[in-house]
């Protein structure tokens, strides 16, 4: 390590351990009058974060207690059942002789005892997981010297302090539960008629400390150690042992945090805010940690140790002056001169980490210490405005600014979130389908969510599933709850398009939509019971949750241009409708990657004429409703090409699963059996033939444009003389791509090619002047594989991951949520593979398709419009792909302005370090 200052004696450097050798360094001193540390802040992994933390600040000449750090190898070998490493006593030993010389105080010593504080710090901040003990080195003989030392109020204080120690140390190192001690208090309260510990006298609390180690030796079977030596030994295995707390095990499991980790143990001289009323103990931010405004904030304590505001018994104050009226007990207004300290220091420490600290603190007699410093967990409204300001300020470049934020977590600005402070009770867990939190009335069926909405009333749509028919209750609904599906299938899907907070996937509820309730979590939840869903989380919830929406700052902005500019990636949306198409665009879509033709028939009328397409036998019988649906076709075009005034619009070619578009139940059948003129059993039997056993395999997409051409004749007419009508009426050259789904084979995307350019032919011969280009998905491992044969007549390719996934690893995408658990808890799967792209098989064939295709035809665009598309991780294999474009939904266009930014930092290799990516609590 790099020193500052001089280096004292006994300086032993890291290294060695051979046989014969000294052993390693274990034993890290920093703090004390010379502004010295063996140890900086690029070692968190070696001295844990509080260790690294506290040398470097004592390095920058910032009050901190001279102590010392035990590396995180001497903390695995004893937390994994290894004792203690060679040579560690002797260096804790050296180590503590510093302090003492320090401090002018000898650790055990009757007359001027040094105490110490034995704190936990693993590399990853886990905040209160593992354990502390403060006060140690105390017994019957150095309490009185303690109390001497302090002077008036010393004899209080000191015994305050040794009873504080043996429950702690009790709890912690000797595995006592704490609720004997509150008890033995509690009596020793009563008998002093003391409403408070703080009532309690010097002589009263010396008895609660002589009852507290009766206790101890009763309970534990053995005397409470005395000897400061034996206690700081077993304190510092006790808190390396404590990296196996249930608590701190659980924590690193929903974290991800490594086990292999470990976590350091810090030994400091003590510093004490409870001494009396010019002492305190607090924590403070650099910045709000809520919305990243710059003040200092943070709470305090008077006259108290760090475990009272940890223990919430006493309501701490504001560091910072409250506007209005003075008078409150700010630590700005009763400690001017500490918190002026605290300001100063916190402005050093800010600009040296470049980033929002999260500090701790202790005022002893008027004089701070620090004790603790940090980079700050914060909201991602904070977080954005924190990377944007410190860019304006100069602490730190845009690059760093960009990367400052997670981009998935943009997600949390752009829909309506329950409030965090909101209480809650979750009864069932399902998939974050679509994002944002919803509260309303369930309701079993569409209609009713109709009707609910027509009242002006919140819905909440809960079916086992959902399907095009459900689509105006899914829109008139405030949220949608299914048992089955999972993120890509149609619930999530439309549910994002929509912005409309989805969960689903909750597998745990049983849904009877007929007789009108779900049960869930042991309770029954009947229509028009209120519930809420968190489509962010999955949570299901019952009752109402109050929810707070979302306002887009300037700081949003601002970060968002800055990302335009870094990205190199383009940005599309896929939308249908023109709200989708004016909200992408609100949001910064550079055109349409996906307009799915088959969504623009859910509604009731265009639904009906579609089903009377599907069911009729032979091809007169379809002409004649194609027709009805073909100048509704071109209006919508019309309009999607209006608002995107210019931009490129790719639209697809008709690709619906049958199943999704057969009559279900009796009530449409009758309905279509009515329009059509026949009777209700000749529909069911032409369903029933239709009907697959495998739909997402059968005969949709190209299959169905090549076994009933009429279809697609109907739409690329649509679209090419929507195309030629728009640049008529807007002046302006429409920039139009027609797009042809599930393609396998070279022949059938050139059949296809060959009737729409026909029917360009056609729409040119009667005086248009259509313009456009034809390309394909890439869909299917044999597409991607044959990609090279279809580029030869594909000027595109958009890479359809959610069917590219289900047909690689051959899983249903709506199925998948039964096993996906299974697969993640055995490792098979790391994350979904319909949420991040499979980059060992469904992203190789991305790539071999790219090179394949461009083989042939060297400027052959590349885009990619599955649901992979919005998301961070699979927008870096986009980039790293070679693609031009990603396509997500419209509520995902930001995630992906920013994603495409980072991938461009990452593949320059400006991406700085990873403990400068702050992720939000
Ligand atoms: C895809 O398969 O990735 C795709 C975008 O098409 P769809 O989701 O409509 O099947
Ligand atoms: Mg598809």
């Amino acid at each position: 390590a790099a020193m500052n200052g001089r280096p004292p004696p006994g300086d032993r450097r890291e290294g060695g351990g051979t046989a014969g050798g000294p052993p390693p360094k274990h034993v890290y001193r920093f703090g004390g009058a010379q502004g010295y540390a063996e140890g900086d802040a690029s070692m968190t992994a070696l001295l844990g974060g509080k260790g690294a933390g506290l040398a470097e600040m004592a390095r920058l000449g910032l009050p901190v207690p001279p102590g010392f750090t035990i590396a995180t190898a001497a903390g695995r070998r004893v937390a994994g059942g290894g004792g203690l490493p060679d040579g560690l006593e002797e260096q804790v030993a050296a180590a503590l002789g510093e302090v003492e010389r320090e401090t002018r105080r000898r650790f055990g010593d009757a007359a001027n005892p040094l105490l110490v504080s034995v704190r936990s710090g693993a590399p990853v901040s886990m905040p209160g997981m593992m354990d502390t003990v403060l006060n140690l080195g105390l017994n019957e003989a150095t309490v009185a010297g303690l109390a001497a030392a302090v002077g008036e109020g010393g004899e209080r204080f000191a015994r305050d302090s040794y009873r504080r120690f043996v429950q702690m140390y009790s709890n912690v190192v000797l595995g006592l539960d704490h609720s004997a001690f509150e008890d033995i208090l509690d009596a020793v309260k009563d008998e002093e008629d003391a409403a408070q510990d703080s009532a309690l006298s010097a002589a009263a609390l010396a008895r609660v400390a002589a009852r507290f180690r009766a206790h101890v030796e009763e309970a534990a079977g053995h005397p409470f150690p005395d000897d400061p030596k034996r206690q700081l030994w077993g304190a510092i295995r006790a808190v390396f042992a404590s990296w196996n707390n249930r608590r701190a095990v659980d924590y690193r499991a929903i974290h991800g945090i490594p086990e292999s980790l470990g976590t350091a143990v810090t030994v400091q001289a003590m510093v004490f805010g409870n001494m009396g009323d010019d002492c305190a103990t607090g924590v403070a931010f650099t910045r709000h940690p809520d919305d990243g405004s710059r003040t200092l904030f943070g709470e305090f304590l008077v006259n108290a140790q760090g475990e009272d505001v940890v223990a919430g018994l006493r309501t701490p104050l504001s560091i910072a002056r409250a506007p209005g009226p003075a008078g409150g007990g700010s630590m700005e207004e009763r400690m001017p001169a500490a918190f002026a300290r605290l300001q100063e220091v916190g402005a050093i420490l800010e600009r040296h980490w470049r980033d929002m600290q999260d500090l701790e603190f202790t005022v002893e007699k008027g004089r701070l210490f620090m004790l603790q410093t940090r980079p700050g967990k914060r909201s991602v409204r904070a977080a954005l405005k924190i990377a944007v300001d410190m860019a304006e300020e100069g602490l730190i470049d845009r690059d760093t600014a960009l990367c400052r934020i997670e981009a998935g977590d943009l997600d949390r600005l752009l829909h309506p979130v329950p409030d965090p402070a909101a209480p809650r009770r979750v009864i069932a867990r399902g998939l974050p389908g679509s994002p944002g939190a919803a509260s309303g009335a369930a309701v079993f069926t569409a209609d009713e969510a109709q009707a609910l909405a027509a009242e002006g009333r919140a819905a909440i749509l809960v079916r086992p599933e959902t399907s095009p028919e459900d689509i105006h209750g899914m829109h008139s609904a405030a949220g949608i709850l299914t048992r089955h599906g999972g993120q890509t299938s149609h619930a999530a899907l439309v549910a994002r398009g929509m912005g409309r907070p989805c969960v689903t996937g909750a597998g745990a509820i049983r849904v009877e939509c007929e007789a009108g309730f779900f049960a869930a979590g042991g309770v029954t939840v009947r229509r028009g019971a209120t519930i809420t869903i968190d489509g962010s989380t999955g949570e299901v919830i019952l009752g109402e949750v109050a929810t707070v929406e979302p306002q887009l700052s300037g700081e949003f902005a601002t970060l968002m241009a800055w990302a335009d500019r870094r990205r190199r990636l383009r940005v599309r949306a896929n939308a249908e409708t023109p709200a989708d198409a004016a909200k992408a665009r609100e949001f910064g879509a550079e055109g349409i990657g996906l307009c799915r033709t088959e969504h623009m028939f859910f509604e009731e009328e265009r639904i009906a004429a579609m089903r009377e397409v599907i069911l009729a036998e032979d091809e007169a019988g379809r002409r004649a409703p194609l027709a009805r649906i073909l100048p509704v076709q071109r209006a919508d075009f019309v309009e999607l090409f209006r608002i995107m005034a210019g931009l490129p619009v790719t639209v697809r070619l008709l690709d619906p699963p049958l199943h999704e578009f057969l009559p279900a139940g009796e009530g449409e059948l009758a309905a279509l059996a009515g329009r059509l003129g026949v009777d209700a059993e000749h529909v069911r039997l032409r369903a029933g033939s239709l009907r697959e056993l495998n739909p997402m395999l059968g005969h949709r997409g190209c299959r169905l444009g090549i076994s009933h051409p009429e279809i697609y004749d109907m739409q690329a007419r649509a679209v090419l003389e929507a195309a030629v009508e728009a640049e008529r009426a807007e002046g302006r050259p429409v920039h139009l791509e027609i797009m042809v789904p599930l393609v396998a084979t070279g022949r059938e995307f050139d059949i296809i090619a060959a009737r729409i350019e026909a029917i360009a032919g056609e729409v040119a011969a009667a005086g248009g002047r259509p313009r456009y280009r034809i390309g394909t998905m890439i869909e299917l491992p044999r597409a991607a594989l044959a990609a090279g044969e279809i580029a030869r007549r594909a000027e595109f390719f958009s890479f359809g991951t959610n069917d590219l996934t289900q047909t690689a690893f051959g899983i249903s995408r709506d199925d998948s949520g039964r096993f996906l658990e299974r697969y993640r808890a055995e490792g098979i799967f790391e994350t979904d593979p319909f949420v991040s792209i499979d980059r060992e098989g469904v992203g190789e064939l991305v790539r071999l398709a790219a090179e394949r295709g461009r083989a042939v035809r060297p400027g052959l665009a590349l885009g990619i419009c599955g649901e992979h598309g919005g998301d961070p991780a699979s927008i870096a294999f986009c980039q790293e792909a070679g693609l031009d474009y990603v396509s997500c939904s419209p509520y995902r266009v930001p995630i992906a302005r920013l994603a495409a930014a980072q991938a461009a930092i990452r593949a320059d290799g400006r991406c700085p370090k990873e403990r400068d990516c702050v992720s939000a609590p």
